[in-house]
């Protein structure tokens, strides 16, 4: 198959990152023979210092016009003052894509259980895949500001969805349960807002064209519970813009660093933004040791959801499977005592495992 892939290293570790999953992307092509073609553009604090925006017109348009983007991370010191921000261009790149989906699959490896802080029996079987919606709610909802009354501040934010938006979602939700355990839990805050009480209704209207799938309800505070006490509990969990953003980031937890996870953002068409769940750690910038497996996985989700290619994604996910368990480790993950692979080294065993 020809493939476009667009990629926006960003600042940070992301460059050094996306030049690996480029690498692996390139293998796999040449495995498989399919073509694909990249384009790199700007997105982020680099692009404000070149253009002073974050995400031209240019740039969404070339992602418009691709089949997938993969997607470093944005933002650093250096652009935290000022009225212009990297994290802006997310937000566009978001809403101009129409990506009303996050997915974060996490799945705690098993010779990493070390680097959780749940304890290993906790982390038996736990495979969750949570499904955030990305561009209503709280974060969007108008009105949204601050006000002065009589000497004293105000300020409002409002959490506002509409049937179209719940049901969307929902149903993105249950489709991926049906590749997995088939089951769906909806997250929401039902016994006090409104909108969740919308969210609850029409997520068990959604679900009824799903036959198959087991839907139950929990509460945000008791998902938060559970998913430490019990993460093994959980296939899909599907749940608004907030929560998620919340939820995703305990999840993430369980698999003990930032540096393993992978993420796509999706709507109704296959194009879609490929990131790892990391920022741009300006902590290890440019010293080539930042994980590269959460990028990697974000390439096998590309392969997977936007170019349709399972049995690829299959092998890349198989090869960042392989390295881990034969002891492959990069700072962020080893133990005392252990061999620590760069940036470079530990993407170079992964394609070893892929070309196999
Ligand atoms: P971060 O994820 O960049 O870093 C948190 C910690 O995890 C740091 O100690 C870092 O060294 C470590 N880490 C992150 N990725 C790693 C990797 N691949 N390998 C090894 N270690 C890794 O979060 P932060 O420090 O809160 O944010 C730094 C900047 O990134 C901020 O400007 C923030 O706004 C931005 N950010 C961007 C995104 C995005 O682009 N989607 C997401 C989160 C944060």
């Amino acid at each position: 198959m020809k493939a476009k892939i667009v990629t926006l290293p960003g600042d940070g570790i992301g460059p050094d990152v996306v030049a690996e999953g480029v690498r692996v992307l390139r293998v796999v092509a040449e495995k498989s023979n399919h073509h694909f073609e990249f384009e790199e553009h700007l997105i982020g604090g680099c692009a404000i210092d070149a253009t002073g925006n974050p995400l031209s017109d240019e740039t969404l348009a070339a992602c418009r016009a691709s089949d997938a983007v993969l997607l470093g991370a944005v933002g650093g010191p250096k652009w935290d003052v000022g009225d212009v921000r990297p994290e802006q261009g997310l937000l566009k790149l978001r809403k101009g894509l129409g990506l009303f989906a996050n997915l974060r699959p996490v799945k705690p490896h098993p010779a990493l259980v070390h680097a959780s802080p749940l304890r290993p029996e906790k982390l038996a079987g736990v495979d969750v895949m949570v499904v955030r919606e990305l561009t209503g709610g709280l974060y969007f909802g108008k009105p949204q500001g601050r006000t002065n009354e009589n000497g004293h501040a105000r300020a409002v934010d409002t959490m506002e969805y509409s049937d179209t938006e719940i049901s969307r979602i929902v149903d993105l939700a249950c489709r991926l349960a049906m590749a997995r355990q088939k089951r769906v839990t909806s997250v929401d805050k039902a016994n006090v807002l409104a909108s969740s009480k919308l969210w609850r209704e029409v997520a068990t209207q959604t679900a009824h064209a799903h036959p198959q799938i087991k839907l139950d309800h929990v509460l945000v505070d008791t998902c938060a519970m559970r998913l430490v006490s019990a993460p093994s509990s959980f296939d899909v969990i599907v749940t608004e813009n907030m929560f998620g953003d919340i939820l995703t980031d305990e999840a993430a937890v369980l698999v003990g660093s930032m540096g393993l996870l992978p993420s796509a953002s999706l709507g109704t068409g296959t194009l879609g933004v490929y990131e790892p769940i990391h920022g741009s750690a300006p902590d290890i910038a440019g010293k080539g040791i930042a994980n590269p497996i959460g990028t990697i996985l974000s390439t096998a989700m590309l392969l997977r959801h936007s170019l349709n290619l399972p049995r690829e994604a299959d092998a890349v996910e198989q090869a960042v499977d392989r390295v881990l368990t034969d002891g492959c480790r990069t700072a962020d993950i080893a133990q005392k005592g252990e061999r620590v692979l760069s940036t470079r080294e530990m993407s170079d065993q992964i394609i070893a495992q892929i070309v196999r």
